[in-house]
Parts: C-alpha cells; sequence; structure tokens
C-alpha cells in the first residue's frame, strides 16, 4: 500500500527515480578521502595512456595468443615477461588475477603436500577474506610456525627445516606494525639459508614497488629490486597498490621455478584478460624512466605532489564553494593528513589539506550521506563534526564535480528529496 504522501513524494522526485533507475550501478566516485589506494574506491586510477590502450586492447582483434614472427599460437605472458625482468633483475615473471592468486598458486607450486615456514610476526590478514594461514591450507601446503609475534630469528627457521619442508616463506606487514622489542630475519640471510638447504625462499610483497619513496617522506620499503637481488626465489606483489597499475599479481623469480608455476593447472584458472594485460603492459612500460613514471602515473603523482599544490586545490575549491553555497554552509581550508593506503605504509602519512565543510542547515552525517548520493558521488569524511574533502586524491578536473556535488546536496529546494536515498545498510570495513 503507497500512503498519500508518499504518492506525492514519487511525483516530486519522479525524475530522479526514473534517472536513477537508468544509471549504471557501479559508476564514478570522487574520492576526496584522501587515501591514495582505497581499496574500496578501485585502488589505483590509471594513466591516460592506459586508457588508450585499453579501448585498443577492447575493441579490436589482437595477438594476444598470437605470434606474429611465427603465425602460430603465442603466450599471453610473452608481452609483459620481458619488461618485468628488465624492470625487476629477475630471471622470469608471469602475471595471474591479483596477488592473492599469485601467493596461492606459487604455494601450491612449491609447497602442495609439504610444509611452508613461516615466522608468527608476519601470519597477516589483509582484509575480509585474505589470510596468510587461510590462503596455505588452500593451497594444500601445511603451515609451520616460527618465532614469536615479535621476534623470530635465522635459528627458528634452521630448527623447523626437515625434509618436509617445500618453502621458506616472508610475508610483507603491509597493515601494521609490530615496534618495540621486535626482530624479523632480512630477505638476504633467509635467501642464503634456502639456497644452503636446496629449499625455496618466496616472499610475499603486498604491495610492491619499483620506486624508491623514501624521498618523498615516506619511510624506506624495499623496491621490487631489492627483493629480487637479495636472493628470494619467488617474490610476488599487487599490480594496483603502490605500482599503479591494474589489478593483477605479478610473480617474478628463478627462471625454473617460474616455468613450474606456468604450467601448474590453477594457472588457467588464475590467468588475466586481455585488458588488464593491455593496461599493465602500458604502465610497466612507464616505469622504464623513473622520471616519467612518477609524472605519469596517477598512484605516484599523487604520492609525489608537493603539499603547496594541494593547499593551492584547496583554496582554488573553497573560492569556488564560497562564491556558490551562500549561507548554506561554513567553509575553510585546514592541514590534515592523507594515507597512501592499499595496506602500503602503514601509521605512515602525507601532510595534505583538505576543504572542511559545516552544514547550516543539516546534521553533518546527512551531508556525508546525501553527496554519496549525487549525480557523481563525492566521497569525504567526518572529523570533529566537520565533512573534510582532502584535496590530494581530487584532481583538478574534479574541483567543478565536487562544487556541484555540494551545490546539490546543500542548495536543493526540496528537501524530502533524500527520502529517494535508499537506507544505508552497507556494513564498511576497511580492506587492504
Ligand atoms: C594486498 C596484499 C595481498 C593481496 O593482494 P591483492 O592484489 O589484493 O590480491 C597479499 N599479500 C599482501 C602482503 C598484501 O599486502
Amino acid at each position: 500500500m503507497v500512503a498519500g504522501n508518499d504518492v506525492e513524494l514519487l511525483y516530486n522526485n519522479l525524475a530522479d527515480f526514473i534517472k536513477a533507475y537508468h544509471q549504471t550501478r557501479f559508476a564514478r566516485v570522487v574520492n576526496a578521502t584522501g587515501i591514495i589506494i582505497h581499496t574500496n574506491l578501485g585502488r589505483s586510477i590509471l594513466p591516460g595512456s592506459s586508457l588508450q590502450r585499453l579501448t585498443q586492447a577492447g575493441g579490436c582483434y589482437s595477438n594476444l595468443e598470437f605470434n606474429l614472427d611465427t603465425g602460430r599460437r603465442g603466450s599471453r605472458y610473452s608481452h609483459v615477461e620481458e619488461l618485468l625482468c628488465e624492470l625487476t633483475g629477475a630471471e622470469a615473471a608471469l602475471v595471474v588475477n591479483n596477488n592473492a592468486a599469485a601467493v596461492l598458486i606459487a604455494l601450491e607450486t612449491l609447497a602442495i603436500g609439504k610444509e611452508a615456514v613461516v615466522s608468527r610476526g608476519q601470519l597477516v590478514e589483509i582484509g575480509g577474506s585474505f589470510r596468510i594461514p587461510d590462503i596455505m591450507t588452500r593451497s594444500g601446503a601445511r603451515l609451520v610456525e616460527v618465532g614469536t609475534t615479535n621476534r623470530t630469528h635465522l635459528r627458528d627457521y634452521e630448527k623447523a627445516i626437515t625434509s618436509e619442508t617445500g618453502v621458506l616463506l616472508r610475508v610483507h606487514c603491509s597493515n601494521y606494525r609490530i615496534v618495540g622489542f621486535t626482530g624479523e630475519v632480512s630477505n638476504v640471510d633467509l635467501a642464503q639459508l634456502g639456497k644452503a638447504r636446496g629449499i625455496p625462499v618466496m616472499e610475499d610483497l603486498g604491495s610492491g614497488c619499483f620506486v624508491d619513496l623514501s624521498k618523498f617522506g615516506l619511510a624506506k620499503e624495499p623496491t621490487v629490486q631489492e627483493v629480487v637481488a637479495s636472493g628470494m626465489d619467488i617474490v610476488t606483489f599487487s599490480g594496483d597498490k603502490l605500482l599503479g597499475g591494474p589489478q593483477a599479481g605479478i610473480i617474478v623469480g628463478k627462471k625454473h621455478l617460474i616455468d613450474q608455476i606456468k604450467e601448474n593447472p590453477l594457472n588457467r584458472a588464475l590467468r588475466i584478460d586481455k585488458l588488464t594485460l593491455a593496461s599493465l603492459e602500458s604502465v610497466l612500460r612507464l616505469y622504464l624512466d623513473e622520471v616519467n613514471a612518477l609524472q605519469e602515473i596517477p598512484t605516484l603523482r599523487m604520492i609525489a605532489v608537493p603539499e603547496s599544490v594541494v593547499e593551492q586545490r584547496a583554496r582554488h575549491l573553497l573560492s569556488l564553494c564560497k562564491a556558490e553555497l551562500g549561507t548554506s554552509c561554513s567553509l575553510e581550508t585546514i592541514s590534515v593528513q592523507s594515507q597512501v593506503g592499499g595496506g602500503a605504509m602503514p601509521g605512515q602519512n602525507l601532510a595534505s589539506w583538505a576543504v572542511a565543510v559545516q552544514p547550516s542547515n543539516m546534521k553533518i552525517s546527512q551531508l556525508e550521506q546525501r553527496l554519496r548520493h549525487a549525480p557523481v558521488p563525492v566521497i569525504g569524511r567526518i572529523a570533529n563534526d566537520r565533512l573534510l574533502l582532502d584535496m590530494r586524491t581530487v584532481a583538478e578536473d574534479e574541483l567543478d564535480m565536487v562544487l556541484d556535488g555540494l551545490r546539490y546536496v546543500l542548495t536543493r529546494q526540496n528537501d524530502e528529496s533524500a527520502a529517494v536515498i535508499p537506507p544505508n545498510t552497507e556494513k564498511t570495513h576497511a580492506d587492504a
């Protein structure tokens, strides 16, 4: 039964209902959270050159698995393998659907029915369903924990090695830090131990990066090249975290092991599609020149952008808003902290600037909720009863969208329009 004022409401908002019905459910948003690699908002956005390659790969036939030299069947992996070897110094490389898949197939290949030795300090949960012990169970490897939560020594690994050992595994503590009286075994030492005992050594780097980001005020993290050079046999990392490319799981390492992984039947189930391959290749090519990579790859650009540029952008948005939004809210620019996100570099912040909005005619939670339903949703964060729009993750050409969103929410006459918003039932949870 539809009550009288429901019908009125329906008529008032009919145009909105129809528009909403025809809108795609998977849509663009403006990321004003200041979290650069935001898993819930799609992690990395791609450089312009990748977008052209995506269109071509999707809209045209290609040499995906066709060798133009021989005229026979080729390998889809050949398009990026050489490039990955050149960039990382590895002997061989393979790309699968995502890093979770990379860890799964690598463990399954190296240690099915055998033992995988891991430090107790590195049994990470990335978020939702990716937990190292669970992935290990699914791979058929038996987890052997060594050391303690805060300290693990080389002798702990040595003692755990038996005839059943399939792999020594190191996992990057992506989204947490163990501080205080701590110690872990370096990749160099672990690689040496593996070599001496004839056991493959693998590192799940999580958010692998080709560029040393310590020059932008972040803590030093080993680059993929450094981890490969340390002697690790297999290194896995994501395509869409710090690398700034499409979703992918990249596996680099020793040729005889990569060859085994390539032949694993799981590889067919976990393989990447041509759109991913096209955009990944174009992103990897940008890394052939680091200066170029830092300018072109949005994830790196947002990390590297100077604070003063972000502040200018915040001032620009402030002046646009002040001119248009009148007395519907009070506004100011404030200094805030952005995060890299993506489970990379926990506890580390980048100095940034936000526009803080305090509405005069609604609650702050209403503003935040209604902005999520603007024609282009704008996602910010609430702090101290104000909505913060962090400008580190908002592009200059998105400022108009933010303004449109605020105008749509704050200055529309019919306040009842809020009723078209479905109840907020989704649970939000952090996920690297
Ligand atoms: C993010 C992460 C993963 C999962 O990578 P996806 O690309 O999201 O599948 C695995 N291991 C570590 C250490 C990570 O940080």
